[in-house]
């Protein structure tokens, strides 16, 4: 016999999965509804407009794309690119890259730009490279989760719009925590995640795209609507029909529309956890959701200086929601965590590529940023780092934090 699951409680600080909101796992709780059912419905109508202040956008079309936040950037990306269309992608980390890999296998001729991890880039590079290549679209990354990086996003947005560039922004790490704004920053088409800072388990993707975008997947529709038609020849093959069904947003627009045309199977629990996950946001409000993420980013910074360990990365452009720690010299960061999760029962994460081995990232995410948390991490970390021969300063980080809880200034 199997034994029922009995998992362990996990402090979970790392930038996702973070700790789900108690909440949003009791509303998973509740029955399952046909989808066409009107009950049903009027929670799709009501998410969908819940969206729209999460993304702040004014945007009719806001809803989430099921499967996990990469659904979301494929269906936006593989609903926009059609083959030999040119796409640049400003990288800064790893998701930069996630970026450029979708776009090449939709087809895009794609041109990257790098800069180095621990920055962001000066958004007058970009747009230089944006008149100077002349792209259909420009894809970017908010939050790099993998160097702990915000890239602001204004300038190049009104600069894309200007030209008549599409602007597509992944913002998987950042909605929720810091502010997204899809109107103000000129954002086309924009992608959310629910298991970072909305504390909503993995396994759908909230987006948002405007009126520019949706006339774009019209014009591809029209086209497969003509091949639906028996006297259309098949010589012209999809003509531009968009590739992927089940990432297809034009099919989806019928979907979550009036027209409620069945595409897949919706994934009602999940629903119901996302709609739980950002009417807390709602509830919270979102400047005091993102004051409440600063305080608790600010509080584990202290505590990290304190205790002597240097973080990662240029502090101008520090994303709030992830923190990132040089590893010390000789210290074996796998080993560090290991024994964190082991004794403490707290994960954080290390990181991907050129920065593997070199650094450790803490999330401050949703529900996981909270205070016990904080406090409890610093304590563990300063335990862990004396116990692989690390000489920290023994009983700074956790004081360090307190101050900033009881209102002192940082020194
Ligand atoms: C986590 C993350 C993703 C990928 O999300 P999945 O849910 O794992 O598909 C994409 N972009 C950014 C910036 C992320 O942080």
């Amino acid at each position: 016999m199997y034994k029922e699951l009995n998992t362990s409680m996990r402090t979970i600080l790392t930038p996702g999965p973070v700790e789900a909101e108690p909440r949003v796992l009791r509303a998973m709780c509740t029955p399952i509804l046909g989808q066409f059912d009107p009950e049903f419905t009027a929670i799709m109508n009501e998410t969908m407009e819940m969206l729209r202040k999460l993304f702040q956008t004014n945007n009719h079309w806001a809803f989430p794309v099921d499967g996990t936040s990469r659904a979301g950037i494929e269906a936006v990306l593989g609903s926009l690119i059609e083959p030999g269309d040119r796409v640049l992608v400003p990288i800064y980390g790893r998701f930069g890259h996630l970026l450029t890999e979708i776009s090449e296998r939709y087809g895009a001729d794609v041109v990257t730009m790098e800069t180095t991890w621990g920055k962001v880039f000066d958004p007058a590079a970009v747009i230089n490279e944006i008149e100077r290549i002349q792209p259909k679209i420009v894809a970017m990354v908010h939050g790099e989760t993998s160097t702990g990086c915000l890239q602001p996003l204004q300038e190049i947005g009104w600069a894309c719009r200007q030209m008549n560039v599409l602007f597509v922004v992944d913002a998987v790490a950042s909605i929720g925590g810091t502010d997204v704004k899809v109107d103000d920053w000129y954002i086309d088409a924009c992608i959310g995640g629910t298991q970072k800072c909305l504390s909503v388990p993995s396994g759908m993707a909230p987006i948002t795209f405007n009126s520019r975008v949706e006339a774009l997947l019209l014009e591809r529709k029209k086209i497969e609507r003509g091949l639906a038609d028996p006297d259309a020849s098949y010589s012209t093959g999809l003509g531009r029909s968009i590739r992927s069904n089940y990432f297809d947003l034009s099919q989806l627009m019928d979907y979550w529309g009036p027209a409620r045309l069945n595409h897949h199977t919706e994934a009602t629990s999940m629903l119901y956890a996302l709609r739980e996950g950002v009417r807390i946001v709602l509830e919270e409000g979102l400047e005091e959701r993102f004051s409440r993420h600063r305080l608790h980013e600010t509080a584990l910074v202290q505590g990290i200086k304190a205790m002597g360990l240097e973080l990662y990365g240029d502090p101008a452009c520090k994303l709030p929601v992830v923190t990132c720690i040089s590893i010390p010299d000789g210290v074996n960061g796998e080993s560090v965590r290991a024994m964190l999760l082991e004794d403490f029962h707290i994960e954080i994460a290390s990181s991907f590529g050129p920065l593997k081995g070199k650094i450790w990232r803490i999330g401050t995410m949703g529900y996981s940023c909270r205070k016990k948390n904080i406090l409890h991490v610093l304590g563990a970390l300063e335990a862990v780092l004396i116990r692989h021969g690390v000489d920290v300063h023994t009983g700074q980080a956790v004081q360090a934090a307190l101050d900033v809880y009881h209102g002192e200034k940082p020194q």
